[in-house]
């Protein structure tokens, strides 16, 4: 089921696209049986979660944490992370290299673009964020490498206001390439798409997807998510 799921959806991804395959809530043996298909890279939105599945699964899996990160908590994720996509302030950013930085480690990381109309969903606003920019600390944050911006639409049938949304996240990804990164080949990601939206994302320039549910069925939120 799993395998034929990953396989489904790896057939629909355009090229130079990369899966993140959501693995929340879902217990090791799923996951398993997607990295026995050829998955490695995995993400998961709680801390404390993801650590419990980083401790039993094969160590070459890339763990990509994609959730809301509260600061006090960055320093568990900061030994083995592969990529952090939702740094939504500099204050998460500057924990982030801090910890980094204690590890002996550079850890990418993705900041969050706020482009949804849902007043719930964290990030930037476009404009903030090129303010953010503009005021250069992130320049002196050795432990931290910024590698591009990570987004969610509002979650609605409007298929039209969906590619608007992404839409606004490219332009803001090129304008923000342009202006700070114009030399460093490292920014070049953009993290938008989930189950019901990464095929407009992918009309939209996403680099990567981050797709949960069409691969590993519907989540049980009932279940603690320590039941691993
Ligand atoms: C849970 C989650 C996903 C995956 O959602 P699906 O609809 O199951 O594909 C993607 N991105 C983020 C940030 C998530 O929290």
């Amino acid at each position: 089921m799993i395998s034929q799921n990953l396989n489904r959806v790896k057939e629909s991804l355009s090229e130079g696209v990369r899966l993140v395959a959501v693995s929340k809530y879902h217990p090791v043996a799923e996951l398993q049986e997607a990295y026995d298909a050829g998955q490695r890279v995995f993400g998961e939105s709680h801390v404390q979660e993801l650590v419990a599945k980083y401790e039993v699964l094969p160590k070459d899996i890339e763990w990509h944490f994609i959730g809301h990160l509260q600061t006090n908590k960055v320093k568990y994720l900061a030994p083995f992370v592969s990529l952090i996509h939702a740094v939504d302030s500099m204050k998460l950013l500057r924990e982030i290299d801090k910890q980094a930085q204690k590890c002996g480690r550079v850890i990418d990381c993705l900041l969050q673009l706020h482009v949804a109309q849902e007043e719930t969903k964290f990030g930037f606003a476009p404009d903030e964020l090129l303010d953010v920019l503009s005021q250069e600390e992130w320049r002196e944050l050795h432990g931290v490498r910024v590698v591009g911006l990570m987004c969610m639409a509002t979650n609605t049938d409007d298929e039209a206001q969906i590619h608007s949304e992404f839409r606004l996240a490219y332009d803001t990804f090129c304008k923000v390439r342009d202006k700070y990164f114009p030399a460093e080949a490292s920014f070049r990601e953009l993290s938008m798409g989930m189950s019901g939206d990464y095929l407009i994302a992918q009309q939209e320039h996403s680099t990567m997807v981050r797709v949960g549910s069409m691969i590993f069925g519907e989540r049980d939120y009932s279940k603690p998510f320590t039941a691993v």
